[in-house]
Order: C-alpha cells, then sequence, then structure tokens
C-alpha cells in the first residue's frame, strides 16, 4: 500500500526537497495534499505531475488562477486558511509542516488531529507553542519528527541512549553570511548580502535569519521544547563548515556528533524513512580531504538574538510566541528596507521589554487562541519599534 502524504509549504525549499525525494520514489507515494501560497504556478504543476488529491494556496486572490493551472488534472484547488486547515487535516500517514512562519502553526496542529507522522521543518511552531503542539501530537497518538537539521542530528544521535544520561546538547551555527565582518559594518549589510548563506541553499527568510543568528536563537527554543531538556543544557556553537550538525554529551563524557553535507534531503529523507534508514541522494563526506574542522564560541555582541533566546526560555509561556512575531515582523522591516540589519535585534528586544510587564506573558495558557493573541501583539510592538528605529 502506499504511504499517503500530504505536505504544507510545497513551493518551498523544505517542500521541493521533500518532493525530490518522493519523485524518485513514486509508486510508494500517495499524494493527498500541497498546500502553497504565492507560487501557484509550481503549485499546479507539482499537484498535477504527482497525481495530488487536492493543491491549496493560502491565498484566496489566487483561487482563480489555481483553478485555470489546475483544469482538466482532476485535482481539486482551494484557497484560504480555512481550505489549508481542511487539508492538513485529510487523513495521512505522514505530513510534512514546511510554511515558513507562525503561519504554520495551525495547518500543523490540524495535521496532528488524524495521529500519523508530522515532519517538522515549522521551527516556528515549536517557539511559539511547543507544549500545545506536543500535547496535541501525544492527545491524537501522533508523532512529530525532527526535520531541522540540527534537531534530526540531536533525535539521531539519541536513538538506543538513555535520555536520562542526556548532560548536553551542542547546536551548531555557520555564522551565516556576516560572521567575519566588522560589527559596525553590519548595521549597513544588505538585503541582497544577508540573503546569501555560505553552505545552504534555504528559503529566503531563514537565509537572511542565519545572518541573524536569529534562525540559531529559534533554535535553541526550538531545542528545549522538543527535546524538553532545560535552557543550560543547550550550547551553540560556531562552525563555519557546516558539518558537524550537532552533539549530544552523555555523563560519562562521550560526545556523540553527527557529520554529513550540508544537504536537507539527509533530515527530511531520515524522517520520511524512520525508523529505518534508505539510501539518500546526498554526498557523501571525504573527511580526509576536508581535513579539518572549525568550532568557536558564538560572540553575544555580534549575535544578541542568542541572548534573547536565553531570556525567553527563561521567561516561557507565551514569550515564545512573542518573540518569534516580533522577529517576523522585524525581519518584514529589514526586506521592506524600513530598518537595517542590525536595527532587527533592537526591534525584537524593544518589543519585548514593552511586552514583559503583561502578566500574560508567562502566565497565559499556551492554547492557540492566546499564542495568537499574543502573536498580534507582539507584531504591534515590533511595528512602534520600527517606527522608533527606522
Ligand atoms: P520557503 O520560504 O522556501 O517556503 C515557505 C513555504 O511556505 C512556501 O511553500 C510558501 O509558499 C509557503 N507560505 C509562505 N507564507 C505562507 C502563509 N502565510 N500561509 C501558508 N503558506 C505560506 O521556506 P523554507 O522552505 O526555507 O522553510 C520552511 C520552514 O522550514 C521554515 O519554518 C524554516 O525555518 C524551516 N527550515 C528550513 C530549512 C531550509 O533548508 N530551507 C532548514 C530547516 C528548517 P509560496 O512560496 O508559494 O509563497
Amino acid at each position: 500500500m502506499p504511504r499517503k502524504i500530504s505536505i504544507l509549504g510545497a513551493t518551498g525549499s523544505v517542500g521541493q526537497n521533500t518532493i525530490d525525494l518522493i519523485d524518485r520514489d513514486r509508486k510508494s507515494y500517495e499524494i493527498i495534499a500541497l498546500t502553497g501560497g504565492a507560487n501557484v504556478q509550481l503549485l499546479a504543476r507539482d499537484a498535477r505531475r504527482l497525481g495530488a488529491q487536492i493543491a491549496v494556496t493560502a491565498d484566496q486572490d489566487l483561487l482563480d488562477e489555481l483553478r485555470a493551472a489546475l483544469s482538466g488534472s482532476g485535482v481539486a484547488a482551494a484557497a484560504g486558511e480555512a481550505a489549508l486547515l481542511e487539508a492538513a487535516e485529510r487523513p495521512a500517514d505522514w505530513t510534512m509542516s514546511a510554511i515558513v512562519g507562525a503561519a504554520g502553526l495551525a495547518p500543523g496542529l490540524a495535521a496532528l488531529r488524524h495521529g500519523g507522522t508530522l515532519a517538522l521543518a515549522n521551527k516556528e511552531s515549536l517557539v511559539a507553542a511547543g507544549p500545545l503542539l506536543m500535547a496535541e501530537a501525544r492527545r491524537h497518538g501522533a508523532t512529530v519528527l525532527p526535520v531541522d537539521s540540527e534537531h534530526s542530528a540531536v533525535f539521531q544521535a539519541l536513538v538506543g541512549e538513555d535520555i536520562g544520561a542526556l548532560e548536553r546538547v551542542i547546536i551548531t551555527a555557520s555564522g551565516g553570511a556576516f560572521r567575519d565582518w566588522p560589527i559596525a559594518a553590519l548595521e549597513h549589510a544588505t538585503l541582497a548580502e544577508a540573503s546569501c548563506h555560505p553552505n545552504w541553499a534555504m528559503g529566503q527568510r531563514i537565509t537572511i535569519d542565519s545572518a541573524s543568528m536569529f534562525n540559531k536563537s529559534l533554535e535553541l527554543i526550538e531545542t528545549k521544547e522538543y527535546f524538553g531538556i532545560k535552557p543550560e543544557q543547550i550550547e551553540v556553537l560556531v562552525h563555519p563548515e557546516s558539518l558537524v550538525h550537532a552533539l549530544v554529551g552523555f555523563n560519562d563524557g562521550a560526545l556523540m556528533a553527527h557529520v554529513g553535507p550540508p544537504d536537507m534531503r539527509h533530515a527530511i529523507g531520515y524522517a520520511l524513512h524512520w525508523p529505518l534508514r534508505n539510501p539518500l541522494p546526498v554526498a557523501r563526506l571525504d573527511l580526509a580531504q576536508i581535513g579539518s574542522l572549525s568550532f568557536s564560541a558564538p560572540d553575544e555582541t555580534r549575535w544578541p538574538a542568542l541572548r534573547l533566546a536565553r531570556e525567553v526560555m527563561a521567561t516561557g509561556g507565551l514569550a515564545g510566541a512573542a518573540f518569534n512575531a516580533a522577529k517576523e515582523r522585524a525581519l518584514d522591516g529589514f526586506i521592506a528596507g524600513e530598518i537595517g540589519f542590525a536595527a532587527m535585534a533592537r526591534v525584537v528586544e524593544a518589543a519585548l521589554t514593552e511586552l514583559s510587564s503583561d502578566p500574560g506573558l508567562s502566565s497565559a495558557q499556551i492554547d492557540l487562541e492566546n499564542v495568537r493573541q499574543m502573536d498580534h501583539l507582539a507584531r504591534i510592538r515590533a511595528q512602534e519599534a520600527i517606527r522608533k528605529h527606522s
């Protein structure tokens, strides 16, 4: 029986890498739903080619274009948030959650309701609402598998291990586009410069977040939420080669490292075939040729996002939702040219400071409504901060 697969965020970088793997063994999979945003032509092309039941664009205004592109294919077309949720709820054995940003939370939660496996690339879900997402998974007997390369690496290093013997988790960071720039120059870094990652080919938003280390700061929180460990057990190590993705340290002093090429098809493929390992079309490393690997401690003056993430973890509650939303608004501001690159961290910090007097930040229950309200409020506070910083 072919496995039933849905891909949320099918037109993005992770979505396309997922389709690449599925394409190589088409008869093993039946495609239920593919979803996308603005890139309706790519969505329609893939839905038609893969024989999906339904293709959904998040943008209601693009429904006619999607319908026209799917005409005669037998693939149903739909648009908007409700349609996205309906598609995510369609029973599937394995769902890839690869929408970018907080927009991925509700569809991910909807996909958990039919049990099955949620392959989670959308780290923002765990940052904004980790306890909610994991509780929903337990409630519906669903499995959540990490797809972020660092978290997949930790997950793999823990196979067969006693979690009680886990002492620390080290996630690595390339340092992004500006690792070696003078700190003062970060004020004037351009969008084009921030959108080039030295090692990974990814969507634009996560690439910029890598340069600012907001991506790593989200991953710190993601590690805490996914593995249920204390913030002080999680470390970040700058590793420019992006070959060691994470290390796991045990109580006997042993460190287990996961080493592989910077290719998302490894982590996606691991989640696709788990608990088995199947051959994957990723490069095999020649360590003799690579010769040496380098590591250093991150500089929190250069990357204040890391300090902010520690503060967010200490606050708990809805602070993750506020942090992620403020970060998303600041990033929108940078992309739109409203603020400079280095101002993003100042905007997020200002928004969090404003929100710190709100008792709901640390004490409110983490349900979808409260997360949405905090997300909304944090975007407003970030918007106000952008006005002051622009
Ligand atoms: P992309 O920007 O490449 O793709 C994002 C996907 O989400 C696209 O399909 C896009 O549609 C869709 N989308 C955008 N906005 C919305 C919305 N409001 N509602 C519904 N769908 C929307 O992102 P990536 O693939 O790079 O990243 C996806 C997720 O995976 C992120 O959470 C990221 O942090 C995480 N991740 C990514 C990695 C990577 O290598 N890229 C590595 C590890 C984690 P469209 O393009 O049609 O507008």
